[in-house]
C-alpha cells in the first residue's frame, strides 16, 4: 500500500480548499484592481492589492486541451485516456483541469464547460474538473 503525504494548505490557499470541500470553487479577487486572480498567493500580482475570496460561476472553455494516454500515477491507471486542458474561467483566470463527461474525440477547442467536483481518493480532497455545457 502506497503512502501518502499531505500537506496543510498555505494560509494563502486554505479558503481555495475549504471551498473545493463544499462543492464551491472561490478565488481570489484584487479589492485594489478587481481581477481574479488563480492560483492562490498572498498580495496581487497586478498592483500588490489585498485579496479576497469569492465564488466563481464556474464557467469557463478550453483554451488548449491534450490527451493522455498513459497513466503517471495509479489514481490514473483507471482514467486514461483522459483529457487535460487549460480552462480559461469566465472570470478570467486560466486553471490546469481535467475535462470530465465527453469522450477524449468530442472536447474541442473553445468548447464550453463548467466546473464539477471530484474526490481524489489518495488525497481525501475535491478537485475541481470541468464537463461540457
Ligand atoms: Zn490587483
Amino acid at each position: 500500500m502506497s503512502q501518502t503525504y499531505v500537506k496543510e494548505p498555505r494560509q494563502e490557499a486554505f479558503e481555495y480548499w475549504e471551498g473545493l470541500k463544499n462543492k464551491k470553487l472561490k478565488l481570489q479577487r484584487c479589492e485594489s484592481c478587481g481581477k481574479y486572480i488563480y492560483y492562490p498567493r498572498e498580495f496581487c500580482p497586478y498592483d500588490q492589492g489585498n485579496l479576497i475570496y469569492e465564488e466563481v460561476s464556474g464557467k469557463g472553455k478550453i483554451l488548449s486541451y491534450t490527451i493522455v494516454e498513459k497513466a503517471t500515477h495509479p489514481y490514473f491507471i483507471s482514467k486514461t485516456p483522459y483529457v487535460l486542458a487549460i480552462i480559461q474561467l469566465a472570470e478570467g483566470p486560466t486553471m490546469l483541469s481535467q475535462v470530465v463527461d465527453a469522450m477524449p474525440e468530442e472536447v474541442t477547442f473553445d468548447m464550453q464547460v463548467e466546473v464539477t467536483f471530484e474526490h481524489h481518493i489518495y488525497k481525501d480532497v475535491n478537485l475541481p474538473v470541468f464537463r461540457p455545457v
